[in-house]
Order: C-alpha cells, then sequence, then structure tokens
C-alpha cells in the first residue's frame, strides 16, 4: 500500500467519472482548484491504492471528507456510512435544485453534512 498513486491510476480515476466530481459531480472545469484522488476507505482505516477504492473528488469534498468513513445523524444518533461511489447511485442519494445538493437518503444527508458540499460559495461554483 503506497501513498504514491501513479499517473496512468490518476487518469483512469478521473476518465471513468466523467471529470466530474463524483460526491458533488461538479465538473473539473468549474472548479476553481485541481480535482483530487479519494480513498474512498481511507488509508487510516485499511483501504487501498486500487481502483475500486478510489474516487475523483474536488478539492473541497476531498478535503472535507479527509479520512471519514461516515458520521452521526442527529437526533437519530446513529453511524450512517459516507456515500461510496463505487457502490451507490448518486442519483438514489442526491438531487441537485440551482446548485444546491439535496439528500434522498440518509446517505446522502451524512455525506453533505460531512463534505459541506451546501456551503454557499460551493453553491454558487455549482450552479
Ligand atoms: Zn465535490
Amino acid at each position: 500500500m503506497s501513498r504514491y498513486i501513479a499517473d496512468a491510476i490518476r487518469q483512469e480515476v478521473a476518465v471513468r467519472a466523467g471529470f466530474r466530481c463524483e460526491y458533488c459531480q461538479i465538473h473539473q472545469d468549474d472548479a476553481f482548484y485541481p480535482f483530487q484522488i479519494d480513498h474512498i476507505v481511507s488509508r487510516k482505516h485499511g483501504g487501498q491504492t486500487l481502483l475500486d477504492n478510489l474516487a475523483l473528488a474536488c478539492f473541497p469534498c476531498n478535503v472535507n471528507k479527509s479520512s471519514d468513513v461516515g458520521t452521526i445523524l442527529l437526533p437519530q444518533q446513529i453511524f450512517i456510512r459516507l456515500f461510496n461511489p463505487r457502490l451507490d447511485s448518486w442519483n438514489e442519494h442526491f438531487s441537485v435544485e440551482s446548485g444546491r445538493l439535496y439528500a434522498k437518503t440518509t446517505i446522502g444527508e451524512a455525506t453533505i453534512k460531512v463534505l459541506k458540499m451546501n456551503e454557499i460559495e460551493r453553491i454558487i461554483e455549482r450552479s
């Protein structure tokens, strides 16, 4: 398990994602900062640098996600895992209107919360 991700792997992840952030769906051409390669299950939690565990992520999604794999949603106080672009369908968990993301599921809700996907600058950037 290496920290280094080969250029060929980066390119394959980007092409597979259609050059969109796999969390918030912003296109690379519309984002201020270059996109990054996210370990869906972070190395801290045993995730490996394999295509099945990698996702294309915009800078704010990747920074806010960090090594998190889920969160506690109140008031139920139950652990909810984050959206996994390799296992989950984006349209099943999210919708978007005028740049604002809406959760359709608790997984969507948890992901919007942890990745701070609806900060005002991000809504403006997305719309
Ligand atoms: Zn994003």
